[in-house]
């Protein structure tokens, strides 16, 4: 589920709601809209009700870790995906509460300011630790614990801390949003030394959405990751807290009511050979006749720039890679009609060895090869596809690719 919260608009200081998603912050009272540049995770508290007179040495807010994401395992008998959604401890104890259970959902939680009051612990936990934890938690990968695991991928992940606010009276730890005590036998001490003031570098950073090529007005829906400008008909990917600009391709067609983005990804593959399509052919025993002009065709992998659902992102991504050679190279002018990025590029190169997987006619015997199987030197491009309308579904113009329109819509919102 979607964690909303308020943060302040980085022009004129109105409060601004958001979603964990959004990176395109617009706000309503003065105009401007902003693009938020990630340093790091998110950092959220949950809303006190501390005492005033409670002295600021003694509020501790205690850290939280927030993944949620997709993970994917191919183990000896077959290949698993999970959906994870969680909130677990970030530091080791036994007596600090396991999770916040749903109270980030439910309550209005803020992003932590650089003056917020107290002191924050630090975060001991490592984060691989706890999506393992997580992982394991899921009943998928619970029940197949006995077979051997040849490959993991998290894709599709957000990570994001959220604190709970406590404070310390009589030498007892007290929950700040509920003003009742915690557990007795909390070192409190210890935690408060091993604390410290909140940071301005934890607050994300905001960049003007102006376009650097012709200072037009770019724009993009709030989780988009890629900004438009149909003034002078470009796309700018932030990096570093800059705009650059994206190589990117609209593929024609008759009629494309959508066009949907795909990373085009051209990798080096250690261990197995795999330059021409004719080679994912062979190396996936898909069931086509092999002909000269697969030979001659370099092999891309086809991944949407777009979140879905494990299983819809699997079957989208295997279905236009297979049928890549129906796509044809012309290209047209930037369409309006763009639907948004929301994938990064370094997690579409993560689902690489499950896609393989998945295209694979017999999995189970091609997946004791992918322990050996490395991806280099990944060589990516943006290209949008035309889909056009039937029902409720989305029909890719070329490849008769189809995805439904609920599909889409959940696969944004989960
Ligand atoms: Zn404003
Ligand atoms: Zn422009």
């Amino acid at each position: 589920m979607e964690l909303s919260y308020i943060q302040d608009c980085a022009s004129c200081g109105a409060p601004i709601e958001a979603t964990e998603a959004d990176r395109v912050v617009e706000c309503q009272y003065c105009d401007v809209r902003n693009y938020m540049v990630k340093t790091g995770p998110l950092r959220f508290a949950l809303p006190h009700m501390i005492p005033d007179t409670v002295d600021e040495s003694d509020i501790l807010h205690i850290p939280y870790l927030r993944f949620k994401g997709h993970i994917y395992s191919c183990t000896g008998d077959g290949l698993h995906h999970s959906i994870v959604d969680t909130t677990q401890l970030g530091c080791s104890s036994s007596t600090l509460p396991a999770s916040l259970g749903l109270r980030p959902q439910a309550m209005q939680i803020r992003l932590v300011a650089a003056d917020s009051r107290g002191r924050f612990l630090k975060l001991t936990e490592q984060v691989k630790e706890i999506f393992f934890k997580a992982a394991n938690l899921t009943t998928a990968f619970a029940a197949k614990s006995e077979s051997p695991l040849y490959h993991r991928a998290y894709i599709g992940e957000t990570i994001s801390y959220i604190y709970l606010p406590t404070y310390c009276r009589e030498g007892r730890l007290f929950d700040g949003v509920l003003n009742r005590p915690l557990a007795a036998g909390i070192d409190v001490d210890g935690l408060l030394k091993k604390a410290s003031a909140a940071r301005e570098q934890w607050l994300p950073r905001y960049i003007t959405t102006i376009c650097p090529h012709c200072a037009a007005l770019m724009t993009a829906a709030s989780d988009s990751l890629v900004m438009q400008c149909f003034n002078c008909e470009s796309l700018w990917l932030e990096k570093k807290g800059r705009f650059g600009r994206m190589k990117s391709g609209f593929v024609a067609a008759d009629r494309g009511d959508t066009y949907l983005p795909f990373w085009r990804i051209s990798a080096e593959l250690t261990g197995v050979k795999l330059s021409s399509f004719a080679d994912f052919l062979r190396l996936t025993n898909h069931p086509m006749v092999i002909r000269g002009q697969h030979e001659q065709m370099e092999h891309s992998f086809w991944i949407p720039a777009f979140k879905l659902r494990p299983k819809y992102f699997l079957k989208t991504a295997k279905n236009i890679t297979v049928s890549q050679y129906r796509i044809p190279g012309k290209s047209t002018d930037m369409p309006k009609n763009l639907y948004p990025v929301t994938m990064p590029l370094t997690e579409a190169v993560q689902s690489l060895k499950t896609v393989l997987t998945s295209a694979a006619v017999n999995k189970k015997k091609f997946m004791s090869s992918l322990p050996r199987i490395k991806t280099t030197g990944p060589r990516a491009e943006l290209v949008y596809l035309p889909f056009h309308q039937l029902g409720q579904d989305l029909v890719q113009d070329h490849t008769s690719v189809t995805i439904n329109g609920k599909t889409l819509y959940y696969g944004r919102t989960m």
